[in-house]
């Protein structure tokens, strides 16, 4: 093979494809890598909010919007409050993120923004065919997911989705030191579906109404839902919608790792790096990126061992669960958040604990339904 025209290419300068490039270039181990990023969208809009929970300080606390120490958890029947302390709960704007990357990547001599479209990799002759132009490169790391993933035959897929306003009331209603993880006080028929609300000020905040659910729905749904929030419990009607979101994020336990080979490493979402069982993504991309280098550092395949199967087997569980019995998800929860700490939650949730505090927590969401699922998922 001819030198190839990159060391390697980033399919997607999302989070996963913007995180793992400015990883690298923090790395001296790379210098003098040719790496190229390419990515069909400009990325000047705020398309998503990540939030995530971490100890002390972290790497994106110069950009953070907001950070809280508290939260609550609400059902029809409690009202849980959460003291988040070593933890902290910390809320970035994707615009944020994708402009201060960019601004320091674009100022490596090492590293190219390329704006096209990958429609296919070859690894015979190493190859990212795009709209474009063709580029070649020793290794590929991909955003883009499978096309099968939601071919349910093998795994269990169900949605965490969600709209979002981002509002201003007229009056103060907030405590901007708490926000709320889940409110089930408003519920869609029997699912899994919540609100969440994360206050940036004492009349700004971020409301989202969101499913976990096998199905999807429209926007004059959740339209509804945020509405009946803010006026029932809320109890307001004086407010002005600054910005919406919108999103959907596949909760499954689609075998994405074994798409990885020698040569195409497939990364974030596309990779399996979205937690199956709660959606969240953004630390766990970190994580994900630390063994990877690691194992790029010790000649390894880049995606070697990078998943427990001892949570992917729990989240599976968990997800059939959900699937079959989506009207359980409020008392689910309900156990998970009032039987356990949100120090060991988050723990859980992290993959940091012993297999007995696995038995402790999963006793404690104990429903008929999970035997069920552990049998077919073993
Ligand atoms: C609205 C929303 C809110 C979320 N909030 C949270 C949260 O609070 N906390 C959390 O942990 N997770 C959250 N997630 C989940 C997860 O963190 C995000 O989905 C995250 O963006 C996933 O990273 P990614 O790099 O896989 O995908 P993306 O960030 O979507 O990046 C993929 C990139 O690949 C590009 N691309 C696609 N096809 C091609 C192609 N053919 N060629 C080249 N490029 C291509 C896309 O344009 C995109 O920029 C959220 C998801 C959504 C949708």
């Amino acid at each position: 093979m001819l030198t190839p025209d990159y060391y390697y290419v980033i399919v997607g300068g999302g989070m996963a494809g913007l995180q793992l490039a400015s990883r690298i270039h923090d790395d001296v181990f790379f210098r003098g890598k040719k790496i190229a990023i390419i990515e069909p969208d400009d990325k000047t809009k705020n398309d998503k909010t990540w939030c995530f929970w971490e100890k002390g300080e972290g790497s994106w606390d110069h950009i953070i919007t907001k950070t809280w120490e508290k939260g609550k958890f609400i059902s029809s029947e409690i009202n849980k409050d959460l003291d988040l302390a070593p933890y902290s709960y910390k809320m970035l704007r994707s615009i944020d993120f994708y402009e201060h990357v960019k601004s320091n990547l674009e100022a490596s001599a090492d590293i190219v923004f390329i704006k096209d479209e990958i429609i296919s990799i070859d690894e015979v002759t190493r190859t990212a065919k795009g709209k474009e132009k063709d580029y070649t490169a020793t290794h590929f790391f991909d955003s883009r997911p499978p096309e099968d993933y939601k071919k349910t035959e093998n795994s269990t897929l169900i949605y965490q989705h969600f709209k979002g306003w981002y509002i201003k009331t007229e009056e103060d209603l907030f405590d901007p030191e708490t926000f709320t993880m889940m409110d089930y006080r408003i519920n869609y028929k029997d699912s899994a579906s919540f609100t969440y609300v994360l206050p940036i000020s004492a009349n700004e905040a971020l409301v989202e109404f969101t499913f976990f659910t096998p199905f999807l729905t429209n926007d004059t749904t959740y339209d509804k839902y945020l509405n009946r929030y803010l006026r029932e419990i809320l109890k307001t009607t004086s407010y002005e919608i600054i910005e919406e979101e919108i999103g959907m994020i596949p909760m499954t336990d689609y075998p994405f790792h074994k798409k990885s080979t020698a040569k195409v490493t497939k990364i974030g979402t596309a990779g399996g790096w979205v937690k199956a069982s709660s959606g969240y993504s953004f630390k766990n991309t970190e994580r994900k990126i630390d063994l990877l280098i690691q194992n790029i550092k010790s000649s390894r395949m880049p995606s070697k061992d990078l998943f427990s199967k001892k949570y992917q087997k729990y989240d599976a569980i968990f997800l059939e669960v959900l699937k079959n019995r989506n009207d359980l998800g409020e008392s689910l929860f309900t156990k998970f958040y009032t039987k356990n700490s949100i120090q060991d939650i988050f723990r859980f949730l992290d993959e940091e604990t012993s297999f007995s505090e696995d038995i402790k927590i999963m006793f404690s969401l104990y429903h008929p339904e999970f035997l069920k699922a552990f049998f077919k998922k073993l």
